[in-house]
């Protein structure tokens, strides 16, 4: 898998885990509210001027708007945290380097 597909679908598994665990939705599928999110994080990423790709913390642009941002890292720290529960620091450490 490149790169940038990698982090769009391990942006894709933080999404669906924070919906599943917080607006109780069924695995799979995403509330409105959260198909929105994905599909402006995965628009940000797809315009990503920086090849490689710094991780977003890292990045001199900060591309996403304040808004988005916020909801962003709410779902990274909520995801982050089933992630580290459930073992699966090979997702998680991606966003750590
Ligand atoms: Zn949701």
């Amino acid at each position: 898998m490149k790169d940038r597909e990698k982090d769009r679908y391990i942006l894709e598994q933080f999404i669906h885990i924070y919906c599943r665990g917080k607006h109780g939705t069924p695995r799979g599928s995403l509330c409105p509210d959260c198909a929105d999110l994905l599909a402006y994080a995965e628009e940000r990423l797809r315009r990503c001027p920086h090849d490689p790709k710094p991780a977003c913390k890292n990045c001199p642009i900060h591309c996403y708007r304040p808004a988005y941002r916020e909801r962003i890292r709410e779902v990274m720290r909520y995801s982050g945290k089933r992630l580290i529960l459930q073992g699966r620091l090979d997702l998680l450490w991606h966003y750590l380097r």
